[in-house]
C-alpha cells in the first residue's frame, strides 16, 4: 500500500537551488515544508552505489532525526558511451570548486578518446531517484530518466551543472537554453521534460492524491 503524505515534511537537502526547487514543486499541494538545513539537521555521507540508494539514505537519516516524514532525492548524468559514467559521481566530478565547465570538458574528452563523435554514439540520460520515508521505517520511492545526447561545446547558460551539453530528445535547444519553467515545469505550464518533474509527477501519483 501507497503511504499519501499529509501535514509537515522535512526537505532533506542542504542545497538552496533544490529546496527551493522542492517547495515550489509541493506547494500547490499544501504541504508545508521544512528544510534539514533550518532544523539544524547533519548530512549523512552518500555511501550507496545507485541513485535510488544515495537518496533513501538521506531520506531516512533526516526522518529519523526529525521524527517527521522526509523527502530527499538523488540525481546525475550516465553516458552510455561511457558506461554510464560520471552517474552516482556527477556532482563530485565538478571537484570541490563546482567547476562543471572542467566536468564537461572531462567528459567530451572521454567521448573524443572513444570516437564518439555521431549523436548515435553520444546518448545520455539523466536520472532523478525521490525517496519519502517515515519515522516509523516506511519508504516511498520513484525514479525517472529524461533522454538525450551530448552535443560539444556547451551551449547556454541557464540552468546547472551537465545543463548546456544535454540536449533533450525531441528538442533543438539544451537544457542550458531552456528556462527553468521549461525544463521542469509540470504541464500545463510546463513540458514535464526534466528527469526531476517526471519522477515528481510519479511520485505526486502515489503520495499526493493527484
Ligand atoms: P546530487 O546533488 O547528489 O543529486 O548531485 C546531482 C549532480 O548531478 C549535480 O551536481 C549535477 O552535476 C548533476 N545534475 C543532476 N540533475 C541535473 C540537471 O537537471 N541538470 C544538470 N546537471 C544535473
Amino acid at each position: 500500500m501507497h503511504r499519501r503524505i499529509s501535514g509537515q515534511l522535512v526537505i532533506a537537502t542542504h542545497n538552496p537551488g533544490k529546496l527551493a526547487e522542492m517547495r515550489e514543486l509541493l506547494a500547490p499541494y499544501g504541504i508545508a515544508a521544512v528544510s534539514a538545513g533550518e532544523l539544524g539537521l547533519g548530512e549523512p555521507d552518500e555511501t550507496g552505489d545507485s541513485f535510488r540508494a544515495n537518496a533513501r539514505i538521506k531520506a531516512e537519516a533526516a526522518a529519523q532525526a526529525a521524527q517527521l516524514p522526509a523527502f530527499a532525492d538523488d540525481s546525475g548524468l550516465a553516458v552510455d558511451a561511457l558506461d554510464g559514467a560520471p552517474g552516482i559521481l556527477s556532482a563530485r566530478w565538478a571537484g570541490e570548486g563546482k567547476d562543471f565547465n572542467a566536468a564537461m570538458a572531462r567528459i567530451e574528452r572521454l567521448l573524443q578518446e572513444r570516437g564518439a563523435t555521431t549523436p548515435d554514439r553520444r546518448g545520455a540520460h539523466f536520472v532523478s531517484a525521490l525517496c519519502v520515508a517515515w519515522p516509523d521505517g516506511h519508504v516511498e520511492e520513484v525514479e525517472a530518466r529524461a533522454d538525450g545526447t551530448l552535443v560539444w561545446p556547451p551551449r547556454g547558460s541557464a540552468g546547472f551543472g551537465y545543463d548546456p551539453i544535454f540536449l533533450p530528445e525531441g528538442h533543438d535547444r539544451t537544457f542550458g537554453e531552456m528556462t527553468s519553467l521549461e525544463k521542469h515545469g509540470l504541464p500545463p505550464l510546463g513540458l514535464g521534460l526534466s528527469h526531476r518533474a517526471r519522477a515528481f509527477v510519479e511520485l505526486a501519483e502515489i503520495c499526493l492524491g493527484r
